[in-house]
């Protein structure tokens, strides 16, 4: 039965709904990135008459969808990714989620999507964790991945606001995003034909019309020899982001000074809470420059011609920081120092945050479940 809240759905309110059908759980070795789903779902529907309904935590099980629904002809459709990790103290952590709330607000607002309370959002996957908590594997270098969806359920074909929306997460166990390992370094595709984000666009929101056409590229790159996709922007080529992964240089700029640089948040990129994070910690640092700005790939082919350039690497919730090992650009393949160079920095930013997120050392970028 339907029962409106108020304005914006309550922790408060959730109704929990236990299995009685408890799944066996996989072998950490055996994980492989969104392919298992633990026992419980978190749901919570809208509809304009009526506002927010209960939050829901309930067995996990299919959706029951009109064919209308605008999330399924108009991409009426948003989503978040997030980690719990359990630490060595057996104490399950959430890494900056409230970061993860903004960015799925925004792009609510940018779909049409109704607004929802960002901290009873993230109470209620709070509890979503701490009834799956079998579930977050014990191990330092795998987690639980936490996917907050957002779908207009509109039943109609008129490309309008929707009057009907289901918000909901699920929880998938994860190891390390690429089979290369932690540590291993990919090579990439950069391909000026194809385009991610443009300046107008959403881009830097967490849209899943987004993705959809980079599959394609994505496999064009592996066919070359590549893992990734380095996307481009503009006729002067400028670098933006590394398939679904914010990108880092760190080299000696033309001014001689050592810089960490990364592309500004100018509306073509997703906001990475990693790569905010990697400022942070850098800045806080303060023993080189750190940079926001835009990187064209002619500065990228003149820094490895010089030899300024000492690390490239991506960022991301899936695998944190990843090495990158080469280049392809216009059918040349450029080769880029990063693993002969350590990778120092990368590595030491990989140390630095899963050591907050497994809790060894103490942060206040954590929210313990
Ligand atoms: N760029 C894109 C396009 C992404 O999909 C992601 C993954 N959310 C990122 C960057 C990295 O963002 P975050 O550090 O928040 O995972």
């Amino acid at each position: 039965p339907w029962r409106p809240i108020s304005t914006f759905f309550k922790a408060s309110d959730l109704r929990v709904e236990l299995t009685s059908e408890p799944k066996p759980k996989p072998e950490v070795g055996q994980l492989q990135f969104g392919k298992h789903f633990t026992d419980h779902m978190l749901t919570v529907e809208w509809d304009r008459e009526r506002g927010w309904g209960q939050p829901h935590i309930k067995p996990f099980q299919h959706l029951r969808l009109h064919p209308a629904s605008s999330a399924l002809h108009y991409a009426v459709e948003l989503f978040e990714g997030m980690k719990a990790f359990r630490g060595q103290d057996q104490r399950i952590r959430l890494f900056r989620p409230l970061m993860n709330m903004e960015r799925m607000s925004r792009s609510a607002a940018r779909a049409s999507l109704p607004p929802f309370d960002q901290l009873q959002l993230l109470e209620c996957i709070r509890r979503l964790v701490a009834i799956d908590q079998a579930w977050v594997p014990h191990s330092d270098s795998a987690s639980l991945y936490i996917r907050p969806t957002y779908i207009g359920t509109e039943p109609s074909l008129g490309v309008s606001r929707p009057g009907h929306a289901l918000l909901f997460v699920i929880l998938s166990p994860v190891g390390a995003y690429f089979a290369s390992g932690p540590m291993g370094a990919v090579g990439l595709l950069a391909e000026p034909r194809y385009v991610r984000a443009w300046l107008g666009g959403v881009g830097d929101c967490k849209m899943g019309g987004n993705y959809a056409p980079t599959i394609l590229v994505q496999d064009e790159a592996v066919r070359a020899g590549c893992q990734q996709v380095l996307w481009l922007y503009g006729d002067d080529h400028q670098i933006t982001e590394v398939g679904t992964m914010n990108i880092f240089l760190f080299w000696t700029d033309l001014q001689g000074e050592l810089e960490l640089v990364t592309p500004p948040l100018n509306g073509i990129i997703l906001p990475g809470v990693t790569r905010q994070s990697l400022l942070d910690l850098a800045r806080k640092w303060g023993e080189f420059k750190v940079s926001e700005r835009s990187i064209t790939m002619a500065d990228l082919l003149r820094g490895l011609r010089e030899k300024r350039v000492r690390e490239v690497f991506g960022s991301g919730t899936a695998c944190v920081v990843s090495p990158v090992s080469h280049v392809l650009y216009q059918g040349k393949n450029y080769p880029i120092p990063t693993m002969e160079n350590g990778p120092d920095l990368t590595k030491r930013f990989l140390k630095e945050l899963t050591d907050i997120q497994y809790g060894r050392v103490p942060s206040d970028w954590v929210l313990p479940v």
